[in-house]
Order: C-alpha cells, then structure tokens, then sequence
C-alpha cells in the first residue's frame, strides 16, 4: 500500500460529498536526522550531550531528534545574544536593523511553502492553516515591525527610546513559527538581541528559522535558539543576564514565571490562557454566525488561547443556531494535515489529547449534553472529534477551564446585561465575540467586555498592527502594533514600570 493509499484509508466517512484526497508534496521539507543548538550564529551540539525525538502528532513517526539544552547551553546562548547586543547590534543605524528584518520578511515568503508543510508535519495543523494564515502573518509580522526600527524617535516623541538588551522568549506549540514572529520582530526592530525556546513538541520551524538567518545573513549571536522542555525555558528565565522576558503559554507556568522574577527588576510580560465567550444576539446574521462559531473553536483544532470556547446564544434564536451548527460539523473533515481539504488535523501531543478527553469526561460527568458528528478517527496519531456540549451550567468544568482543544460549550441568556455577566464570569480575560445587526450594541456589550481583544461579526482575525494580549489571568503586556514595541524598549520616564 502506498502512503497515499494509507492516508485515503482513514480519511473520515464522506457526508455526501466525495474530495478526492489532496495532499501537499512533503518532500519540499528536508530533515536533518539530529539537530543541535542555534548559538552565535550556528548550530552547535549542546552542552549537555542530550536530545529527544520530534514527532509528527499525526502519525507518531519521529521526525528528527533535537537537542534537550541544559543550563550550560542557556548560559552560552545569554553570552552570545549580550556579546551581539554590546559588539554591534545596538548601536547599528535603525535603518540598517530595519533592511535585515525585511530581508528575513522576503525570505520567510520566498519559502513559504517549505515552512507550512513543516508546521503541519510536526505541529498537526492542516495545511490550508500553515499555509494561509500562519506563514503569511509570520511574514506579515516581520515587514509591520521593519517598518518601525528606523521611526522608534516618532513613535514615542520625547521619551528617548531605547533597547532593553538580552530578550529572553519563550514560545508555545500552537503557532510555532507565528509566536516566533510575534516575538522575535519587535524585540529586533527595537535593537535588542534573543535567546528564543520554542516548544518542546514543535522545534523544527524555529530550527528552520535559523537557517532563514543565516541565508539573512543576520550578525551572529542576534538571535540565538535552544530547544528543549520547561527545564531549558526555565534556566533561560532564571539567568541573570536576561534583561526581559517574554512568555506565551499556560496560566500555570506564567504565575511560576512571575513569582521567579519577582524584585529582580527584569521587564516581563505574559500572553497565557483564555476562555472567550462568543456572544450571539438574536439579530445576528445566523449562518455568518454560524461561520464564526466554528472558525472561533474550531480553527487550529482549538489549540488557540484566543478561541471562542464559550458560546452565549441568546435563548430565543438557541434551536436554529444549534441546528445550523450540527449540520455545519457533518461537514468538516478530520485527517491529514497535509491533505489540502482538511479542516481539522491532529491534536499536538499525546498530553493534550489526555487532557482533552479528562475534561470532556467531565463535561458528560457533571450533566452536559454532548454532539459529536460521524467520523471515523485515523487509526494512528493524535486525534478528537469536533464537539459541542449543550445543556451546560456556568460551573462544570467545561464552562470554566481551558480545554485547548475542538470543544465547544453553550449557554444562553435573555438580555444583554445577563449576556455580558455570564461573558466575564471567568478568570481569564483575552477575547471575546459579539454578533449582532446593530452597530451601538457592539460598541455598548464590547465596553463592558472585560477582554483585550474583541471582535465584532468576525473571529480570530489577526493583524500585526494591531495590539493582543490580555486581562486578569489572561496575563500582561501586548503583542503588536506600537504597544507590542514598548515592552523591548527602556525610555527616560519608564523607571519603575514592570513591563
Ligand atoms: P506550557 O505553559 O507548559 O508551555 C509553554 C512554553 O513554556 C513551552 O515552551 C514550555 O516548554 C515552556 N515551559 C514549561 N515549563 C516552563 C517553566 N517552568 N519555565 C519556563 N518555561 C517553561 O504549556 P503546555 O505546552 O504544557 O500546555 C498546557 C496548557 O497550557 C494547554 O492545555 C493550554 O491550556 C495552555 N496553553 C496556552 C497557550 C497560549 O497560547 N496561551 C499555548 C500553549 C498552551 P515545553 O514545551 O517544553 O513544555
């Protein structure tokens, strides 16, 4: 049997409509069968002597092994990232600074395609994702913060701004290359230099990002990258010639983060978790509605902090939402994350399937109603069905916590106050939804709306002018746009502030 014949085998039961399988060619990827780590400009072995296997999520076969960084390593990549930023990086012309990040902007979109198959080789996210939003964002983020490096002096008149140092980032598995971005442009257009960990199930875009570096021709040790698990991001947080951190990731490890760097002075700033409500009112177009529902969970299998996880359906249009929404997941396919029509590939890890199915164990425990539509589930890799828990209490599990996966919880509410109680009835504070005809009601719920970014009929639309990040245990600090440059910058009236 060919490979192609083994994908065709476990694609999901057609609903009537037959797609002939699609798959993007995955030899454009080549794999080293060992990496090491990125410092001072090359790919060293580490320090530490150690490595683990990277998996593709959707088959478990390994695909290469990378290096388990150790604090040796750590320390090697902080000399390397202070020497750039002492010898050259900060006191280059802004100009200059800006030609290398466009450079590296032209060359992420000249290889665009090589970098998407590799984010769904060993990420699991389907391909027409990688392809058409996280590569071109990723690039997108890039040119925006080019922009910038050589107007710092007008975009913050008369507070003399100027670079922090060593940026410590530390990254997650659910846009790999795209928090990258998120991180490492703004960090270099404000002149500072980067000791980057990507996560431990998705190093191999970051790796690949290295080689964009050097074909750049960046100055070694701007930007250096350690692979590893929690241990390698914590030995980065904990090193004193860090200047600042930035982190994406759970709410758990942002608080661990926090409580370390507690009166060390570094600068530090948090994009953690979230639980958005998507909030539609009973004048909403229903099919575009309908759209957003399942573009806000169900788009990158949910592993998405910003997911509209929660929906608020307003009880007198609750039957035909619900309706609209069933007949809308018989439609997605499951599978292949290469195949061009798939619409939801695998789960990243084995972990996060764990921890999916333990909560959705405890939806159907504590009394909610779940749909999940026919679909057959590939016989490897790491897989969970788009779901939708109805009949849910504001309490249960489901309602409250993060899932970080293809799992939607409904609720209703009668008026607008009841919608936007229930809506910041969470710990979190990152996103939210709201749909409705009415141009004063968005604006009235959206103020009231104790979230960083909201979007009104539409969902997870992302831009890099434009700021994100968090309330309460969402974290802290903005990413994008003027304010995602203040945090790598020092200015003459900044003393004192934390981020
Ligand atoms: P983590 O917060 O553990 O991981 C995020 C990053 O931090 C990874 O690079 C991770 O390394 C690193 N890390 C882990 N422990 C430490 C530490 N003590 N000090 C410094 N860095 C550390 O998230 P998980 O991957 O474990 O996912 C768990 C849950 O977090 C998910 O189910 C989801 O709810 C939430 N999450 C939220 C994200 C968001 O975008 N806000 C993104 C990812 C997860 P390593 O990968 O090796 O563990």
């Amino acid at each position: 049997m060919t490979d192609l014949e083994r994908r065709q085998d476990r694609a999901p039961v057609p609903s009537g409509w037959d797609y002939a399988p699609a798959p993007e060619a995955r030899d454009i990827v080549t794999l080293q069968e060992r990496y090491g780590v990125f410092i001072g400009g090359e790919l060293v072995d580490p320090r530490s002597g150690e490595h683990f296997e990277t998996l593709d999520p959707s088959t478990e076969e390994p695909l290469a092994e990378v290096a388990q960084a150790g604090a040796e390593d750590v320390d090697l990549a902080v000399r390397a990232a202070r020497d750039a930023f002492e010898n050259g990086w900060s006191d280059l012309s802004p100009a200059e600074r800006a030609k290398y990040l466009f450079r590296i902007a032209r060359i992420l979109q000249e290889r665009s395609r090589e970098f998407a198959v590799l984010e769904s080789l060993n990420g699991g996210k389907p391909i027409k994702e990688s392809r058409d939003v996280d590569l071109p964002l990723s690039a997108a983020h890039f040119f925006y913060y080019a922009g910038w490096a050589d107007k710092l002096e007008y975009a913050f008149p008369n507070r003399k701004p100027r670079p922090v140092g060593v940026a410590g980032q530390i990254i997650p598995w659910n846009f790999p290359l795209l928090m990258l971005a998120w991180k490492v442009a703004p960090a270099l257009a404000a002149g500072n230099t980067v000791v980057l960990k990507p996560a431990e199930t998705t190093p191999l875009t970051a790796l690949l990002f290295a080689d964009v570096l050097r074909q750049a021709e960046l100055p070694a040790g701007v930007v250096n990258i350690v692979t590893g698990d929690g241990r390698t991001g914590a030995e980065i947080v904990k090193h004193d010639d860090v200047d600042k951190i930035a982190f994406t990731g759970s709410t758990e490890v942002g608080k661990a983060i926090q409580r370390e760097l507690a009166g060390t002075g570094k600068k530090l700033t948090l994009e953690l978790g979230g639980k958005a409500a998507n909030i539609i009112f009973d004048d909403a177009a229903l099919d575009q509605a309908v759209e957003g529902i399942v573009n806000g969970i169900y788009f990158n299998q949910g592993h998405v902090c910003c997911a509209g996880s929660r929906l608020l359906v307003q009880e007198s249009i609750y039957e035909p939402v619900i309706e609209k929404l069933k007949q809308r997941l018989k439609t997605l396919r499951l599978g292949d994350p290469l195949d061009k029509n798939t619409d939801i590939g695998a789960i990243n890890s084995k972990q996060q399937l764990e921890k999916i199915q333990e909560l959705v164990a405890s939806g159907e425990e504590e009394g909610a109603e779940i749909y999940q539509p026919p679909c057959r589930l590939p016989e490897r890799g790491y897989w969970f069905v788009p779901t939708v828990f109805t009949n849910v209490a504001q309490s249960y599990r489901v309602a409250q916590e993060e899932i970080f996966g293809p799992v939607l919880s409904v609720l209703t509410f009668r008026t607008p106050d009841e919608a936007v109680e229930k809506a910041n009835n969470t710990p979190y504070g990152l996103s939210a939804g709201v749909w409705t005809e009415k141009g004063s009601r968005i604006l009235s719920i959206a103020q009231r709306l104790k979230a960083g970014v909201i979007w009104a009929n539409t969902y997870n639309r992302f831009d890099p002018s434009s700021p994100f990040g968090g309330y309460k245990e969402s974290g802290f600090g903005r990413e994008g746009g003027l304010h995602g440059l203040e945090p790598y910058l020092e200015f003459d009236d900044s003393k004192g502030r934390s981020q």
